[in-house]
């Protein structure tokens, strides 16, 4: 950092909120670019650091990264023009301090570990979405742009994408990210957009995260997925998982009776000899989350009614209501 740039971010400081210099070369204030946490007032995500010859902006809520000039010019193009100028006059016009567009410096497009997005529980209208829903917020992120968020992945396929916003439930597979789903919010739209980054990756939700010599729970959503221990998720229609390991496998559909596409998965499932849950006939709610919402103990519930087999097939004539 020159004299200039520490110049510039004072006099740009009284526009950042709880703005505060931590020490040399590093400020610390709430971020202007998505405003930081609309719940905590006293969230300090945005910073502004020496970086080789640049001074660089980054935020840890939003994501967003670039250079202090390309930060300045979002903030107060006159103020920025100033700063061009005196830059200019000693001589700092190289690519990187002044004709330069905003360059992401983070684990952007690349990233295979950490989403760049923030968690649903620091977004209110995703926090009281999930919270409504008993689901923990901290468990996913959100995406203000579903559209651009996608777009920010080169192996990602998309079309038709809109600009709104989405939960994000991310897919990981030994610890690669290997896709997303998108959970919209707004009921009129496409209610859940998987986008795999990898083709040949399972479609599943929770891998990373089961014991896979015991019992491993597979659900048909991520949501419901959460409220059952050792438990993963289908994100899509006949998900294969003979090559991941999982010796006993327990089969949990939705319970809709009258569903003959879910009839038919729920059939083969017994012809192969797994293990699913069969709910009870006098359980009303259509899936887990709605058993969790009505109060019932699902995780017993689910003890309580697996069955393979012969048994399986004598539970699923009881309780399907199709023919
Ligand atoms: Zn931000």
């Amino acid at each position: 950092m020159d004299a200039i740039d520490v110049k510039y971010i004072h006099l740009i400081s009284a526009r950042l909120e709880k703005f505060k210099k931590v020490k040399r070369d590093l400020y610390n204030f709430r971020c202007p670019i998505c405003g930081d946490s609309k719940k905590n007032k006293n969230k300090t995500r945005g910073y502004l650091y020496s970086a080789k010859r640049d001074v660089n902006f980054k935020c840890h809520n939003c994501g967003s990264g670039m250079t202090f000039n390309s930060f300045l010019k979002q903030l107060d193009l006159g103020v920025h023009k100033q700063y061009c100028i005196e830059k200019f006059k000693i001589g700092k016009t190289g690519r990187s301090h002044i004709t330069n567009e905003p360059k992401f410096i983070f684990e952007k497009p690349k990233f295979s570990k950490k989403l760049s997005l923030p968690l649903c529980s620091e977004i209110e209208v995703a926090s009281n979405y999930l919270e409504r829903r008993k689901i923990d917020p901290t468990k996913f992120h959100f995406a203000e742009d579903f559209a651009s968020f996608v777009k920010s992945f080169p192996e990602a396929s998309h079309h038709n994408l809109r600009k709104e916003q989405r939960i994000i439930i991310p897919l990981y597979y030994e610890k690669v990210l290997i896709g997303f789903q998108g959970r919209s919010l707004d009921s009129k739209s496409i209610k859940y957009i998987t986008v795999m980054l990898k083709e040949e990756a399972p479609k599943i939700y929770g891998l990373d995260n089961i014991t896979k010599n015991e019992a491993v729970y597979i659900t048909e959503g991520p949501f419901d997925s959460t409220f059952i221990s050792n438990s993963v998720a289908m994100c899509g229609a006949d998900v294969d998982i003979s090559n991941l390991g999982i010796s006993n496998p327990v089969w949990i559909y939705d319970n809709e009776p009258r569903n003959r596409e879910i009839l038919s998965r729920i059939s083969r499932t017994i012809d192969s000899g797994h293990s699913i849950v069969i709910w009870p006939t006098q359980i009303k709610e259509k899936d887990i989350n709605d058993m969790i919402l009505a109060g019932y103990d699902v995780q017993n519930l689910i003890k309580l009614n697996t069955y393979s087999g012969l048994e399986a097939k004598l539970k699923f004539n009881n309780w399907k209501k199709y023919e």
